[in-house]
């Protein structure tokens, strides 16, 4: 899971100059109108690439192009110049506009055939769902000849053709029917030919807490440390991810030096490290509260029950996660979480005095070990000079006392409700961690 998972931030590192002669080059085509016109996200390249770059093969381009004749075969033929492999998906459709087989058959002159076992899967399908066989069904197995059935997997079932030994796969555009065939066929066919690919692995160390710039100096200095691993810097709000990706000889091989690579990074990031792989914040937290047995409870104002809906996302918080009260108003703090008038009057609801209060108030009420309240403002309107839109307190109370602190985020309402609802997961983590509790932003 680690691995396929991972690969998908896969980018550029295939830049290895040791492996580079020997990495088998291919280009990916993806065919539809509503891909070029900005209707439906080309999940299809994404998928692709990623599973064909962490499986040793290496991807030089991907094109998308529109259901028409011109612009299909020029990428096409243009693709294969270069290319011992060309995976395209799309247009395999019975509807008018699914073009694929008869642009292909007229590109590289090869008659379209009926495959008849093709037809027989085809209308299978069709009678077990109930639908009538029609002409463009039969459609669907006219395929270029020379071509061989992919798969009896799915309605659409792909072909592949060799042309001028360039291995050509033809998949269906419906994503789900795609990456089977990805996953059962095109990849497992490549690696059967091209034995001896080189394997890439890629783990993203995930990072809150810190400022870019603060990122981008510990960067620097990694860089020079990390030697053929390739590191990659992803911004993702109000998370950093950083991805460490190496080509080596065998998986085992290359696991060994990312472990190496890793334990230098986590020396540099220190405490703000919260995760490597594909757990989110809020599981992390999860982990954490199990293997502690803590249990949590929430106050929540500006972030209007995002901490507790972040929690509750993760299988099996009712083990850790006691419950919640947004207490938006100033009654509702007062009445819901024994916030004093006093304190509300004299410090006002963005306050540290107010959030303390708020996250002994919850952790008294649902007897949690801990209680975590966040009070702010979320914006556009309703800052002032003393209190800009952006500032948002947070608290934690726990057996040894209460802390709070005042932070400064940036950013639109939700950018500013999602860093608040994400301190509060992070105060949480730390705590459980034993690590320092105020870190700065
Ligand atoms: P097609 O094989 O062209 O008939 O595609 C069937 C359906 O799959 C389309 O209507 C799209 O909704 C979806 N689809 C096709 N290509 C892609 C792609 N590259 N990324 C995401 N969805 C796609
Ligand atoms: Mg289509």
């Amino acid at each position: 899971m680690f691995f396929l998972l991972d690969a998908f931030f896969a980018t550029s590192f295939l830049l290895n100059q040791g492996l580079e002669k020997t990495l088998v080059q291919g280009e990916i085509i993806t065919i539809g109108n509503e891909l070029t016109s900005g209707m439906t996200l080309d999940v299809n390249a994404w998928y692709a690439a990623g599973r064909l770059t962490a499986s040793g093969l290496r991807v030089t381009r991907i094109t998308s192009v529109g259901d028409d004749y011109p612009s299909v075969s020029r990428a096409l033929k243009s693709a294969m110049e270069a290319s011992r492999f060309v995976i395209v998906t799309g247009g395999l459709g019975s509807t008018e506009d699914d073009l694929t087989n008869e642009i292909v058959s007229k590109a590289l002159n090869r008659p379209l055939c009926l495959d008849k076992e093709m037809f027989a899967i085809i209308k299978r399908h069709a009678s077990m769902q109930g639908t009538e066989v029609c002409s463009s069904l039969e459609k669907m197995a006219w395929v270029p000849d020379g071509s061989r059935m992919l798969s009896p997997e799915g309605r659409a079932c792909g072909f592949s053709l060799v042309e001028n030994e360039v291995r050509l796969y033809f998949l269906p555009g419906v994503p789900e029917q795609m990456r089977y065939l990805i996953d059962h066929v095109v990849i497992p066919e490549l690696r059967k030919l091209y034995k001896k690919l080189p394997v890439t692995i890629c783990r993203t160390l995930k990072v809150y807490g810190l400022n870019e710039p603060h990122i981008a100096e510990i960067f620097r200095d990694l860089e020079k440390k990390t030697g053929k691993a390739v590191l990659g810097f992803y911004p993702h709000f109000p998370e950093n991810h950083i991805t460490v990706s190496l080509t080596a000889g065998d998986a085992r091989e290359a696991v060994q030096e990312l472990d190496r690579i890793e334990k230098q990074i986590r020396n540099k990031l220190g405490t703000a490290l919260f995760a490597t792989g594909n757990d989110s914040m809020a599981e992390v937290v999860g982990k954490l509260l199990v293997a502690k047995q803590l249990t949590v409870s929430v106050a929540e104002s500006c972030t209007g029950g995002l901490i507790g809906h972040l929690l509750t996302a993760v299988p099996g918080s009712s083990r850790y996660f006691l419950g919640g009260i947004v207490s938006y108003s100033n009654e509702a703090k007062m009445e819901l979480l024994g916030v004093r008038a006093g304190t509300l009057e004299a410090k006002g609801a963005v306050s540290n005095e107010t959030v303390q209060e708020m996250a002994e108030g919850i952790r008294n009420r649902l007897h949690s070990d801990l209680g975590i309240a966040v009070s702010g403002i979320a914006g556009p309107e309703g800052g002032s000079k003393e209190k800009p839109v952006g500032t948002v307190h947070v608290a934690l109370a726990s057996a040894e006392g209460t802390v709070s602190r005042k932070y400064r985020f940036w950013g639109n309402r939700q950018a500013v409700k999602l860093n608040s609802a994400t301190m509060a997961l992070d105060w949480m983590r730390r705590y459980a961690n034993g690590d320092p509790l105020l870190p700065g932003i």
